[in-house]
């Protein structure tokens, strides 16, 4: 079976990577000239970790990725711990694979490197499709043309295989802002931060940090609500007052972080509303281009990667009936990324509660039964995505 896959991404080329597994024809197009992730981190949950461990890359993974010890949800202004729980040996031991923390750039790079040559096509921007019976034609903006059993849109939330086969709808505006900066760690050590998951929960704003890059980068994101800029690239430049400015108030080690900045990235967080429906004869969609969600649990990648390795059981179990392996697909894939798109939006929310009675409430829920504790999180963690049959 011929597989196009569109777009490059962390969801494109580990679901290529996971197509080659169970023997199709795969090769990927993506638009830029080379792979290019931008400067900032990305958790990995042992749900999409264990898919990508069984693609052999343990070893890749252990050298590019910190292990977090643990999540550490702290308040604001006093920085008094809300919830605390194991991150590391604790939760590979449960199941039965580490949680990690990259640098995007390592993460993709990686897969990319995990790819037989001339399986990736870089600069290849995929400009139209047509179905033809049993077979979908893929055109790019340079002239190239590709014919394929299968075309699977991993474009990302400006998906042009959503707009071509669903029409044009432009995704929303959620209200919030992003600005992210990486930090070197010499310019921190007096912090003494661990390695861990950081996150401080405030009125209208939350911020996250975690090291990166063999713990020599502190990757570190401020979403703040009611921001005023809406364009969405992660390559924007903020100002580094503006970022001190917003988080004034907050805890000393928040506002040492923020001006340890070497520069500032700014971006408006979009979402779109739940498609109908993912497939549409032979071509299908998969991550951001089918299922963005806000980044309030993390999992946008990690559900991702657990498309391309739900697919790829399913088309190996169905391989002479593509249009039903589509339908059972988006069958066991569309509720578990609806969850957790509502479950982002939900944690939103929480994270941005003003001081006040609903604020105390989720402190005392975080404090007593925390949804980041082992018990809890094996919903969403202890799921194998590959086990679709
Ligand atoms: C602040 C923030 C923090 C996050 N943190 C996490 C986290 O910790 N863990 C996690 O799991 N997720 C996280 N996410 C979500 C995660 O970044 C995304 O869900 C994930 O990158 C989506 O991957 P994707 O491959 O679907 O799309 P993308 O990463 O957008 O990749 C799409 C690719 O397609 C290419 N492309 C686009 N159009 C075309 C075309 N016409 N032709 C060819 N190629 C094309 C693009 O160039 C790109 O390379 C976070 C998101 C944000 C905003």
């Amino acid at each position: 079976m011929k597989v196009a896959v569109i777009g490059g991404g962390i969801g494109g080329l580990s679901a290529a990577l996971q197509f080659l597994k169970v023997g199709l024809d795969v090769h990927v197009y993506e638009q830029a000239p080379h792979i290019a992730e931008i400067g900032a981190g990305i958790q990995i949950s042992p749900n999409a970790s264990r898919l990508l461990l069984r693609l052999g890359l343990r070893a890749a993974m252990d050298a590019a990725g910190t292990r977090p010890r643990a999540v550490h949800q702290r308040r604001w202004d006093d920085g008094r711990t809300l919830q605390r729980a194991p991150l590391g040996p604790e939760v590979e031991a449960t199941f039965g694979a580490p949680y990690y923390h990259f640098h995007r750039a390592d993460l993709a790079n990686l897969l990319a490197d995990a790819l037989p040559q001339g399986r990736l096509h870089v600069g290849h921007k995929l400009v139209g499709l047509e179905q033809k019976g049993e077979h979908v034609i893929a055109r790019f903006e340079n002239g190239a043309t590709v014919e394929a059993d299968l075309l699977v849109g991993a474009d990302g939330i400006h998906s042009r295989v959503r707009g071509l086969v669903f029409g044009p709808e432009k995704p929303r505006f959620t209200g919030c802002v992003a600005w992210r900066g990486l930090v070197p760690a010499e310019r921190i050590t007096h912090l003494g931060l661990e390695i861990a998951s950081h996150s401080w929960l405030g009125p209208d704003a939350h911020v996250v940090h975690y090291w990166v890059s063999g713990v020599r980068m502190m990757n570190v994101v401020c979403v703040v609500e009611h921001g005023d800029w809406t364009d969405e690239s992660w390559t924007d430049k903020g100002e580094v007052a503006d970022v001190l400015a917003r988080f004034e108030a907050w805890h000393p080690t928040v506002r040492s972080l923020i001006g340890a900045f070497p520069e500032t990235f700014i971006w408006a967080l979009h979402d779109r509303a739940e498609l109908p429906s993912w497939s549409a004869g032979r071509v299908t969609l998969l991550g951001d281009a089918c299922h963005p969600m806000l980044p309030m649990m993390a999992q946008g990648a990690a559900q991702s990667i657990e498309d391309g390795a739900a697919l790829a059981m399913l088309l190996k179990a169905m391989p002479e009936d593509i249009p039903g392996a589509l339908a059972r697909y988006e069958a066991v894939r569309k509720p578990r990324a609806t969850k957790l798109q509502q479950a982002s939006a939900a944690n939103r929310k929480r994270f941005h509660l003003p001081d006040g009675a609903e604020q105390r409430a989720r402190d005392e829920a975080m404090a007593t039964s925390g949804d980041r504790s082992i018990a809890n999180i094996g919903w969403l963690y202890a799921h194998d995505a590959a086990e679709v049959l």
